[in-house]
């Protein structure tokens, strides 16, 4: 069967990977010059398996007057007139329930579980090098209720099969001895020592190359459209022409609401604004070793290679370039400050990246009412974590296989 996948990203091109085991023609069509470089260029780079809380949850509703008001908030919301985004917010308080946080972190766990293991074998297959390792994370808490809610997640996640240790301020310093600097506020953490990090734009530029090499056909610097006839899709009209195929993917991240929108389909994908820099390390002993979230900060840092990521914000609305320079040293102020004298202060990279989230966290991947369309979409802030997971399940309805995880739960 041929196969046309809109979107070059970490969830377009694992899905090509995917889809060339079972002897597919794939051919990705992608706007970008180069793949990877939408929201999977510079992103936080954790295969965060077994920590997957979604966004919705109770303890947002509380903070919502704080990420309104508050200009320096690592949240911030901007409202616009758009519906669609009302849409969204509103499915996105109905989901700001216990239940309902509960049941999709059940989902996003047993995703994430199909994604390490089909990571771990694409890995074998393909010998990709992309800084992975298996590092562990610890997530540290700098109040007493955030280490109370923290350890109640952990508890409900060991329920579904994660392996997480609560620690105490003393014991994260010992775990991590770059922590020393913030000691003052630390109150405690929680240990996973089976999460992973890798860049995942080098995990894209290495698929790329693997499947260009065995016949994958890639269109870069192509916007596709979809040309419908009723509820099928005729073809991907682009600016070179028109290519037919016999089944159509949507990978292509927070443009996938708008590509939906082609197709006759809502498609609830609202861009969540991050940035991340990247900085050379110069004194490894400062620095972590595992991936380390800082809670009170809404930060991430992960060990790359000779360079320490610092990742966070989440911007809704307002969406332009303006903040880069502002968040990039936020950042940064951040990272000397939990890590002092661990990186150069030259020579950093700051970037921006728009996550495509669902109002639940949780992706939408499958058929849709347009027969010969399908949709990988949505997978938030855990797209690089879950994007193997993600291409496997579709690779099994697409081949009418049973798949090993329960396929409705990601049908939107
Ligand atoms: C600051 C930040 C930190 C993050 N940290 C992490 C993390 O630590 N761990 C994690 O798991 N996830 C993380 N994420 C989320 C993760 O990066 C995303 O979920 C993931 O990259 C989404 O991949 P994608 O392929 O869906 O989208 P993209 O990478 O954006 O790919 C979609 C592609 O589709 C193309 N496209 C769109 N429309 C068209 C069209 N009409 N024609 C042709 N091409 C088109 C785009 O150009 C784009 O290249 C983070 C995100 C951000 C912003």
């Amino acid at each position: 069967m041929h196969v046309i996948i809109i979107g070059a990203g970490i969830i377009g091109l694992t899905t090509a990977w995917q889809l060339l085991q079972d002897g597919h023609r794939v051919t990705v069509i992608e706007r970008n010059p180069r793949v990877g470089e939408g929201t999977s260029f510079a992103n936080g780079a954790q295969l965060s398996y077994s920590y997957v809380a979604p966004m919705a949850s109770k303890s947002v509703l509380g903070s919502l007057p704080k990420w309104l008001f508050s200009a320096g908030s690592p949240v911030r919301y901007i409202p616009s007139a758009d519906p669609g985004e009302w849409a969204w917010l509103l499915r996105f308080l109905a989901d700001c329930n216990d239940a309902r946080a509960a049941a999709s972190t059940a989902k996003l766990l047993a995703l994430a579980a199909l994604s390490r293991t089909r990571l771990h074998a694409m890995i074998e297959a393909t010998g990709i090098e992309f800084h992975h390792a298996r590092n562990g994370k610890l997530v540290i808490q700098s109040t007493r209720e955030s280490q109370d809610a923290a350890e109640t997640q952990m508890r409900l996640q060991a329920a579904m099969g994660s392996t997480q240790t609560a620690l105490t301020a003393a014991e994260c310093i010992a775990l991590e001895p770059g922590l020393e600097s913030v000691a003052h506020r630390l109150v405690g953490g929680i240990h996973t020592p089976d999460e992973e990090v890798g860049d995942c734009h080098a995990l894209c530029a290495g698929l790329h190359a693997t499947l260009e090499a065995t016949g994958t056909t890639f269109l870069l610097g192509t916007e596709g459209r979809l040309a419908m006839n009723g509820q099928r899709v005729t073809a991907v009209d682009t600016p070179g022409g028109t290519i037919e195929a016999d089944l159509y993917i949507l990978a292509s991240g927070v443009a996938g609401r708008a590509m939906g929108q082609q197709a006759g389909l809502s498609v609830p994908i609202l861009p969540i604004r991050g940035y991340s820099i990247s900085a050379p390390v110069i004194a490894s002993n400062r620095a972590p070793v595992r991936s380390i979230t800082d809670t009170a900060r809404k930060t991430v840092y992960a060990p790359l290679g000779n360079r320490l990521r610092a990742a966070g914000f989440a911007e809704i609305g307002g969406h332009d370039s303006r903040h880069l320079t502002a968040r990039a040293e936020a950042l940064h102020a951040d990272l000397q400050a939990i890590f002092p004298g661990a990186c150069a202060n030259t020579d950093l990279q700051p970037w921006a990246g728009l996550r495509p989230a669902t109002p639940s966290g949780v992706p939408v991947i499958g058929p849709t009412r347009v027969s010969n369309l399908m949709l990988n979409l949505g997978q938030g802030a855990l797209g690089f974590t879950l994007a193997c997971g993600s291409a496997a399940l579709l690779a099994d309805l697409i081949a009418g296989r049973r798949p090993s995880i329960n396929a409705a739960d990601y049908r939107g």
